[in-house]
């Protein structure tokens, strides 16, 4: 445990979800510590005891399981379903009775001792969903030994006033224990591209910074903190002129939730009429009413990987059909489009059986990947084509760098097509095509591309990753990954302006599209369809809604022939964002 200083400190992490909370933390210990090896009399009772134990932390996470599924649907359900399986697991509990009954030792610390060891192994592993699955391991550990000493959990529900709950990690079971209070936030050490925090903080409005490392295990309950979920900050004991900005903010924060409430059926039109589409990005179909409900016009960007980043097997054609044929059902008439799985790389699953590779990132993934397992591709396109029979639906390719891998897509397609025909179930036969524009090679060949698909949608994430040779996810290197980089601007412009020349309609679904100011970039450029994280759409919104897209083109055009993506933020900021403060400086918050 750290000594407080009592002089302010700020800790910068991952802004995980966007929101301000001045309080005073919670301190969650996620260690299960002074497990010690006593020794017993008995080993039949002892056996008996951990059996009860392992049933009753069964049902425990069974009753959560439903809960769950109540509240926010089978997909965060899952996550608990794998916990009970891990209670469950038979051959795991068998070799614990076995160390009972020859070392006639406490159950809780052969089982603590187990999962240490299961831990370790995981722990050192390169894949992320791996190591994601040393959280549910600690969890049921956590839960079996307080079980086996008597102890009553901590419910999370007994404090008050606003709180900052700190942890190495939350459990998505933590996080929906307290979805009931107000006034809460999250301050977590780790946090990675699969961490269910971030997405499930985001769906239930819980301000959140992830990545905090080291202080989240060594600050004690009581602190005085704020954190900041927009720039992802930790401060610790705030001065008198911190909270003070603070409070203005989230004074500020309130008033602008309730003006951009009122955008939500008002459309992205500019002062001179012009018109920008405005669609959200999911990862989970529970988000689509969400979606709507902050005004999107359609779901730009259906991340189907998520499914199966939820189960430890592979999904069948069926649980495939249910995700797109509901999505697509509760956009209706709104237009959804499903980007087929784009896993490997980072996000290696092990149902997949990927073979480690040196350089993931340049790896066999997304469509790489579902080119090498045509079968699983099949379904997955199957399952898309059932699900558009209302006619809005449209498929997107990850991961694009060849014309080739489209031709081979539409060959898969025309396929999988024809056997829907013989089978005589319906779908959409004119079901959209489009590629995502990622990788450098597809950007420059983007006028071959373009007359092979129906649409374009641009990933920014990627390819600002691969252009700049930035990896997207190093902190070492993130002052170089630079959205505004003179080649960045135009590249994009020859794709945008490209894709339009062949009058096809192009969307940007990368990160970028969210940010105000780069959204204005993209504007400029000619981009009248953008598709960003649901949150975001409001601020997006009031932004164009702002200004002219004369102006905007003209700065832009301006912007075009500086040298430094300093230079050109500096150039957006002075002819654009500082004439209409109140639209952007705000609207930078949320
Ligand atoms: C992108 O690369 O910009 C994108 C939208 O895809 P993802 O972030 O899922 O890689
Ligand atoms: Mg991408």
């Amino acid at each position: 445990m750290r000594l407080a200083t009592g002089r302010e400190e700020i800790y910068r992490g991952v802004p995980a979800s966007p929101g301000i909370i001045i309080g005073s933390t919670r301190s969650l210990s996620r260690d299960v510590e002074n497990v010690s090896a006593d020794r017993i009399v008995d080993s039949e009772v002892e056996k008996e005891t951990f059996r009860k134990a392992i049933s009753q932390v069964e049902k425990t996470l069974e009753k959560t399981a439903a809960k769950v599924f109540q509240r926010l649907g089978p997909e965060f359900a899952r996550i608990f379903e794998a916990q009970v399986m891990i209670a469950g697991d038979e051959v795991w509990n068998k070799n614990v009775e076995k160390r009972i009954e020859k070392e006639k030792i406490c159950a809780e610390y052969i089982y603590h001792n187990e999962s240490k060891k299961v831990i370790r192994r995981l722990g050192n592993s390169n894949d992320a969903y791996l190591r994601e699955r040393v959280q549910d391991i600690e969890a049921v550990t956590a839960r079996l030994v307080s079980r086996m000493r008597g102890e009553k959990r901590v419910t999370l529900r007994d404090f008050k006033g606003a709180t900052v709950l700190v942890a190495r990690y939350l459990t998505p079971g933590d996080i929906l224990a307290l979805s009931v209070r107000r006034n809460l936030g999250f301050a977590t050490g780790i946090g990675g591209p699969t961490s269910h925090t971030a997405l499930i903080a985001k769906s239930l409005s819980v301000p959140a910074v992830a990545g905090l490392g080291r202080i989240t295990e060594e600050i004690s309950s009581g602190q005085r903190v704020i954190i900041d979920g927009y720039k992802g900050l930790f401060i610790i004991n705030p001065s008198g002129n911190t909270i003070k900005k603070y409070r203005q903010l989230k004074k500020s924060e309130s008033q602008l939730k309730r003006q951009l409430a009122q955008l939500k059926d008002k459309a992205a039109v500019t002062k001179d009429g012009f018109k920008v589409d405005i669609l959200a990005n999911i990862e989970l179909p529970e988000e689509v009413n969400l979606a709507l409900s902050l005004g999107a016009e359609g779901i730009g960007l259906f991340r189907s990987e998520f499914i199966y980043l939820q189960s430890t097997s592979l999904p069948s054609e069926e649980d495939h059909f249910s995700i797109y044929s509901r999505i697509a059902k509760e956009a209706y008439p709104y237009p959804v489009y499903i980007r087929t799985v784009d896993v490997g790389g980072e996000k290696n699953l092990p149902q997949l059986k990927i073979e480690k590779e040196p350089n993931p990132a340049l790896g066999l993934r997304a469509i790489r990947l579902s080119l090498r397992d045509k079968d699983l591709f099949k379904i997955q396109l199957r399952a898309i084509l059932r699900a558009s029979i209302q006619k809005n639906v449209k498929i997107l390719i990850p991961m694009i760098t060849e014309i080739e891998e489209v031709e081979e897509v539409k060959l898969l397609l025309q396929e999988v097509k024809d056997e829907l025909k013989t089978k005589r179930i319906k779908f959409d036969e004119k079901i959209p095509l489009g590629v995502m524009i990622e990788v450098p090679a597809a950007a420059a060949i983007t006028d071959l591309l373009v007359k092979e698909v129906d649409y374009l949608s641009i990933g920014t994430n990627d390819l600002i990753q691969y252009y700049l040779a930035v990896d997207r996810s190093n902190e070492f290197v993130s002052y170089l990954y630079k959205p505004l980089h003179p080649s960045i601007l135009r590249l994009l412009k020859f794709i945008i302006e490209t894709a339009h020349r062949e009058g096809k309609e192009i969307t940007v679904c990368g990160e970028m599209a969210a940010d105000p100011l780069c959204a204005i970039a993209l504007f400029g450029l000619g981009l009248n369809k953008f598709s960003m994280n649901p949150i975001f759409i409001p601020r997006i919104k009031k932004a164009l809604r702002s200004v002219e897209y004369k102006t905007v083109k003209r700065v832009i055009q301006k912007a075009m022939t500086l040298k430094t993506a300093q230079e050109i933020e500096e150039c957006i900021i002075e002819n654009i964002l500082a004439k209409h403060p109140k639209a952007f400086l705000m609207g930078q918050m949320i």
